[in-house]
């Protein structure tokens, strides 16, 4: 299904959608108000686009240091080339401790290696301990966001879900009850589970330590409860130094929910005394977007969300209308270079309206992109023929004076007498919920080719 489709399902709930956009407008605006404060924000963004540019260029280099300071701090370091890799590794190390029940903190990695689907069916039980990521676990639903998972349920849902499968007070939908319900549920998990995995925020290339971001502490509850801790990281996620790391923590927070900092920022340089340090740094299609020169700027990425809070189509339809791990602007970039057959068509998703580009925190040329994948898409033959036809048709008029003076005559007359059914019908796309505007007596060139003579 298109992701025109799978929108409109979503705004067939109006007050859904109504309170979607307003939350996720709610948040941007937090994130001016906190950026607000800081005059050197624009050197911040430029100098973070910076980093990260040294970084793609090379990558290679400061990923072998980074394994190579990581082995002597005693860290385990695997490399997977994708998805199927990273799953086997992690379940390798599982079955080598015998491990049947593990804590996972919030990882949009393991969401794109889909590892807890794997690891369910080889009897491996997965709790996520994110408060947003355990109700969409237990809804059997995938996030709709990357930094709040469950932003696309109220919480009379979350009430009706944990009086189901908690045991919570029936139609209580008390933020703080609920969210101490999940405390309790949780904590059991944390005490029980023998390994904890964690995505990766960054990772130090000059001190082959790591750092896990979170604002509720369930990362850190995971790796100091748990003798076995694994890190998932895509290849991507690191920075040279550790005097760089100040300058993604400013960015971070207050692009993503208008923090100054997240309240938890962990690093983790080396197992615990009698404990198991793993490290998986996975590729899964991120080598070829880097060889993409006009796209390797979306692995700059550094996963805030501002770009899906701003953008007026995410807000208006849902991140699960993206069918995508990482939807909204930034996943319209990332996931056709994975699948264009199938995503091509978010690269339509946008307005090209810009706010995207202008709130990133890396720079990153996200509209320009958009713009790029649609001819991408066109060349390479995807379009639909409800977007092809029309703009061979728009292309042929725009090449052509007369054809152009003709068609906007005729489509002039034809908006004034053609019987409404003749122009509101499932051809018309753009008149599925709106109107067209009002047909003018004259065109503009006509207007002005009047003006002129008069004038003289
Ligand atoms: S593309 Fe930029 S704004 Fe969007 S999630 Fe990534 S860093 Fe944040």
């Amino acid at each position: 299904m298109s992701h025109a489709k799978r929108a409109a399902e979503f705004l067939l709930d109006e007050d859904r959608t109504d309170w979607h956009d307003q939350s996720l407008w709610h948040v941007r605006s937090k994130r001016d108000g906190s950026i607000a404060g800081i005059p050197e924000w624009e050197a911040l963004r430029q100098l973070g686009s910076d980093i990260k540019d040294n970084v793609l260029g090379n990558l290679d280099a400061y990923l072998e240091q980074f394994e190579e300071k990581a082995r002597a701090n005693g860290v385990i370091v695997h490399w997977a080339r994708d998805a199927a890799e990273h799953n086997a590794i992690v379940h390798g190390v599982l079955e080598k401790h015998g491990v049947d029940r593990i804590v996972k903190s919030k990882s949009m990695l393991t969401e794109e290696c889909h590892l807890n689907e794997y690891l369910a069916g080889r009897g491996v039980k997965v709790v996520d301990t994110d408060l947003g990521e355990r109700i969409i676990q237990l809804k059997k639903e995938p996030p709709s966001h990357i930094v709040m998972p469950a932003i696309h349920l109220k919480k009379e849902e979350i009430g009706a879900l944990f009086h189901e499968q908690l045991g919570t007070d029936e139609g209580a939908s008390d933020p703080q009850y609920l969210t101490e319900a999940a405390r309790q549920h949780l904590r059991e998990k944390f005490l029980a589970a023998k390994a904890a995995i964690t995505g990766v925020n960054f990772a130090i290339a000059d001190t082959g330590g790591i750092v896990v971001c979170t604002n509720e502490g369930n990362a850190d509850m995971g790796v100091h409860l748990a003798p076995v801790q694994i890190h998932c990281m895509g290849i991507e996620k690191i920075i040279p130094r550790a005097e760089h790391l100040g300058v993604f923590t400013r960015l971070l927070g207050r692009s993503a929910t208008g923090q100054p900092i997240t309240i938890y920022t962990s690093h983790h340089h080396r197992p615990k005394p009698g404990g198991e340090m793993h490290v998986v740094i996975v590729d899964n299609g991120r080598t070829r977007q880097l060889g993409r020169e006009d796209f390797r700027n979306s692995l700059k990425c550094i996963r805030c969300g501002a770009c899906m809070n701003t953008c007026p189509i995410y807000r208006r339809s849902g991140g699960h209308s993206y069918d995508h791990t990482i939807p909204g602007p930034i996943g319209s970039i990332l996931s056709p270079g994975i699948d264009l057959k199938k995503h091509g068509d978010l690269a339509f998703a946008s307005t090209l309206c810009g706010s995207c580009s202008d709130v990133c925190p890396v720079k990153i040329d996200i509209h320009d992109q958009l713009y790029k994948w649609r001819q991408v898409v066109s060349e390479e033959g995807h379009l639909t023929n409800a977007k092809r036809l029309p703009l061979l048709g728009a292309g042929k008029a725009l090449r052509h004076n007369g054809l152009y003076n003709f068609m906007g005559k005729a489509a002039r007359v034809a908006l004034k007498l053609a019987p409404r059914m003749a122009v509101y019908n499932r051809f018309n796309a753009w008149g599925k919920s709106r109107e067209l505007p009002e047909s003018p007596e004259e065109s503009f060139k006509d207007w002005h080719a009047r003006q002129q003579k008069d004038n003289a």
